[in-house]
Parts: structure tokens; sequence; C-alpha cells
């Protein structure tokens, strides 16, 4: 009878690849995991019991399939694996860092609900494509047909690269804008590389160029080039801008110096420590936590990395205020943990009441407890009176979400149609927006979401754009 690789969880228990210890992650911004060895890798995806039904895969945004790549790399067949897993996610290696697995295809698998600790499905994926990159299995796209339609996506995050990879691979002329001067939106400048390595998302775009993607760079549309413009040189038009506009602290006080927003520190942090720019704030100490006492405000994935960010620049202490409790936050528990592992303490249940000193100085802190569940189903903080206290914070960093910018005014556009949170409104799985030939996908239409669920729609609306195209085509030619 042939070997069963598989079902291995009874006796081979979940193994995460190697963390380094925080007193060596402090000190660079190089990713905390090892990867995994070619056998431990085998090891743990033999552990998967290949489920009729994997929640896993249906948990997936992408519904990327989970026990095939998994019984592939058990069985030793890692360049099928790659292929598999490539097939339904344009970056599996990205997803494989940093999707909240424990939210996603992990808290959902089988094995985790029955006590045996969940496949290490995130890792796996990381490892099969790190070793298709090794062995040279990624291959810049050559189309097997060149078309003459063009595509202008602007935004060159996830989702608008997604779009772009699936649009070239049919032989579309894409060209991709963005205002940054480097290419991947928050996977380049939001998430930091203790997360992501910045090579990693580098390599992708120059494996996007390599294929014939066209980028235009350190372009701001509606500034440098108007909507109408790209309109008019383009076919068609994805909007894929992401949303950047910060939620900002109203108390007395919140508009002293030294209160920085989330994602102007992060840049800068990117900027300096990934790929050696000079940023002037950061040379200034406005948005260097050096030596500082640093208060971040908020509980959601930003503030996690804000956090961890401030203790490698080295600072004297760093606090997390939120105003919920741990249960309730929104960020991933594995991230509060290495946070906590890396000398973050978190103040739960607690909100800024006011800001003292010009540059800030200290802030005053409410306590508050969990009351009646919302709308939402979620309990609303209440304040405990008398409860308020004084904390000293020369640096305090608001990290309490992101909403759109108001792109029908910026962009002179007032048929495109928004919601009534200024998201633009697009239409589910195809991303068509109110605008003839324009679609939009990722966080300007979900609001601040998640990579995986931006290459998702990237990869949907390209699908419709090419069927639209196609159907143009095919008329043109009856
Ligand atoms: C700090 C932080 C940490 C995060 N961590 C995680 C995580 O661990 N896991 C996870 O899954 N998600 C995480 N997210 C969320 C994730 O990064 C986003 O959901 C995802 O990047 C959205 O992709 P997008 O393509 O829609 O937009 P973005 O990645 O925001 O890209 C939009 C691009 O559009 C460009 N742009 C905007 N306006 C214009 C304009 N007018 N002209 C030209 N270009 C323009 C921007 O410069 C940018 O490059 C995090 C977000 C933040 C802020
Ligand atoms: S893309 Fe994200 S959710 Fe899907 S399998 Fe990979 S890590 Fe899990």
């Amino acid at each position: 009878m042939a070997k069963q690789p598989m079902l291995k969880f009874v006796s081979v228990s979940r193994d995460m690849p190697e963390k380094r210890g925080a007193d060596a992650r402090n000190q660079d911004f190089d990713e905390i995991y090892a990867e995994f060895a070619a056998a431990k890798a085998e090891e743990q995806a033999s552990r998967c019991s290949q489920c009729g039904v994997p929640y896993c895969q249906s948990h997936c945004p992408l519904h990327n399939n989970i026990p095939d790549w998994l019984r592939l790399t058990a069985t030793g067949r890692l360049e099928e694996a790659y292929q598999v897993s490539q097939a339904t996610n344009t970056f599996p290696e990205i997803c494989g860092r940093i999707c909240p697995q424990d939210r996603l295809c992990e808290g959902n698998c089988v094995i985790e609900q029955s006590g045996h600790g969940t496949v290490t499905i995130g890792a796996v994926e990381k490892y099969i494509t790190d070793t298709a990159w090794e062995n040279g299995w990624v291959k810049p796209v050559t189309p097997a047909l060149e078309r003459k339609e063009s595509v202008g996506v602007i935004g060159a995050g996830p989702g608008g690269l997604a779009a772009a990879d699936m649009l070239r691979r049919a032989g579309v002329q894409v060209t991709v804008y963005d205002r940054y001067d480097r290419g991947g939106g928050l996977l380049t400048y939001g998430i930091p590389g203790f997360k992501l390595e910045k090579d990693v998302v580098m390599r992708r775009m120059e494996q996007l160029e390599k294929s014939g993607v066209s980028f235009v760079m350190n372009c701001n549309v509606g500034d440098d080039i108007t909507f109408a413009e790209i309109r008019e040189k383009h076919d068609r038009v994805i909007i894929a801008t992401g949303v950047y506009k910060t939620r900002e602290l109203t108390q007395d006080g919140a508009g002293a110096q030294g209160i920085v927003r989330a994602i102007d520190y992060l840049t800068a942090s990117n900027k300096v420590s990934n790929f050696g720019d000079t940023v002037a704030e950061f040379d200034s100490g406005e948005l260097n936590a050096k030596g500082k006492k640093v208060v971040v405000v908020g509980g959601g994935d930003t503030a996690m990395d804000c956090v961890r960010t401030a203790i490698r620049q080295g600072a004297e202490s760093v606090k997390c205020l939120y105003r919920r409790d741990r249960a309730n936050m929104p960020g991933s528990q594995r991230e509060v943990q290495n946070a906590e592992e890396e000398g973050v303490e978190f103040v739960w249940l607690s909100n800024p009441l006011d800001f003292a000193g010009e540059p800030v100085k200290q802030l005053t802190i409410q306590k508050m407890r969990l009351g009646a569940p919302d709308a939402s189903g979620r309990q609303s903080p209440e304040l405990i009176e008398g409860s308020d206290y004084v904390e000293e914070a020369d640096l305090v960093i608001k990290a309490l979400g992101f909403e759109p910018e108001d792109l029908p005014t910026l962009w002179d556009q007032p048929e495109l149609a928004v919601t009534r949170w200024g998201t633009i409104r697009a239409e589910f799985g195809t991303g068509k927006t109110s605008l003839d030939g324009v679609y939009a996908i990722g966080d300007i239409v979900r609001g601040a979401s998640l990579v995986v669920w931006a290459i998702r729609d990237g990869r949907d609306c390209a699908a419709a754009l090419l069927e639209d195209l196609n159907m143009k085509a095919a008329v043109a030619a009856e």
C-alpha cells in the first residue's frame, strides 16, 4: 500500500517557523520569523486532515486550494504546489506573511477546532513561493497575444497590482499611475519591514515591469494629471487608490507639535529603515521615537505596527492606549503577543481626555468599562467617572483608522457615486462604478481592509473587465 503522507496531526504537533528572540529582533527591521527548512515544511503540511469540505479554503478570501498545495508540499512536489498556489493568488508569499490567518484560513482549520492546533497554512504558503522564487519558477508574464486595448490603473497597491498582473496575462496594455516614488502602496510604505521585508515587494514590482506593465510614479492623479486625461488615454480605468485620510483626535490640545499621524510616522520609518532614504522629519526628530516616551492611540493593525516600530527606533517607553479590552480589539492577537514580547505596554479600556504642552508633554487618560452592545453587537466603552490620571508623553501617534479622500471633489467628477462613508460605490464582484468604463477596487471601495481582499478585488475586476473588452470586440467584429 502507498505511504499515506497526510493526517499526521495526531502524531505531529503544530510548529511555527522559528521566531527570533525579542532582544535580537528589537534591534532591526528584519522579519521576525525564519523560513521553514524543507523537512519542517513537509512535516507541518502533512498534518492537514484533507477534509472533504475544507473550511480553511472557504474562509480564505481567495478560496485558495489549500488542502491540495499542502498535500503536494508534504510529498515534496513543490513546483506543482507553487503552480496550484499561484493559480488563485497573485502574491502568495505576501499573504503568507501578513494575512491575519487566525481570523481567516487557520482560524477555521478543522484540526484547530478539534483542539490539535491549526495547520500552519500561512507559513507553508510563504515557504512554497519563496522556494519558487529561489528556483526561478516565478517567471515574468509573456502573453500569447498582444491586445490593442489599454487600461489605466490608479494606485500601485496590492489591488492595482493584482489587476495589472491579470490584465497583462491576457495581453492588455497596462499603465499604473501612483503618487509615491515606489510601488506597492501600503505593502511598501505602511506595513513595516519586520512583518514584510521590502525586497519581497520590490521583486514583484520588477517582475511586473519585465512583464510589460508601465509604471508612472510620482504622479498624483488630480494634481499632476487630471482624472479626465487618464480616462481619455485609456479604454478602461481602474481606481485602486486606498484610503489615506486619518481619523483625527479632537480632544483639547490634540493639535500640538509631537502629535503625529500614523501613516506619516510609518512611511518615514519605512523609507529610512528599509530603503536608506533621507527624510527631513525623521532627521529632525519629529517622526522619530528615539529616546521618547511614546503613546499610540488605537487598537488595530496600524497601532500594532506603530508601537513595534517605536520600540525598534529606541523609544524610552511605548504604551498603546485602546478604549476596549484585549478580546475586543480589531488588531491580530498574534501581533499583540509579538508587541508585548518586544516591550510594549498595553493600556486597555483607556481613552485620552486631553493633551497638554506645545510640543506635547503629557496627556490625561480616562478609564473606560464595556457597557451594553451597540447596533453592531459590539460592547460600547463607557466612561468611569473620576478615573482620570496623567501620563507623560513626548510623541503621540494617532492610529484611529483611515477614511477615503473625497475623490469626486478632488478629481472634479461629481458623477462618481460614493457611499455615505465616502468610499466609491462599485458593483460587487466586478468593481464597476457609476462612470462608464471606470472600475474601483480595494480599500477605496471596502474602506480600510486587508491585502488579501484587495488582491481578490483586483483579480475579480480584471476578469470582469476582460469580459467587457471581449464582448465589445465581438460586437465590433460582427
Ligand atoms: C499600517 C498598516 C498595516 C497594515 N497591516 C496589514 C496586515 O498586516 N495585513 C493585511 O492584510 N492588511 C494590512 N493592512 C491593510 C492593507 O495594507 C490594505 O488593506 C491594502 O494595502 C489595500 O490595498 P489597496 O491596493 O486598496 O490600497 P493601497 O495599498 O493603499 O494602495 C493605494 C495606492 O494608491 C496610490 N494613490 C492614492 N491616491 C492616488 C492618487 N490620487 N494618484 C495616484 N496614486 C494614488 C497610493 O500612493 C498607493 O500606492 C495594513 C494597513 C496599514 C495602514
Ligand atoms: S491568502 Fe491569506 S487567508 Fe488565504 S490561505 Fe493564504 S494566508 Fe490564508
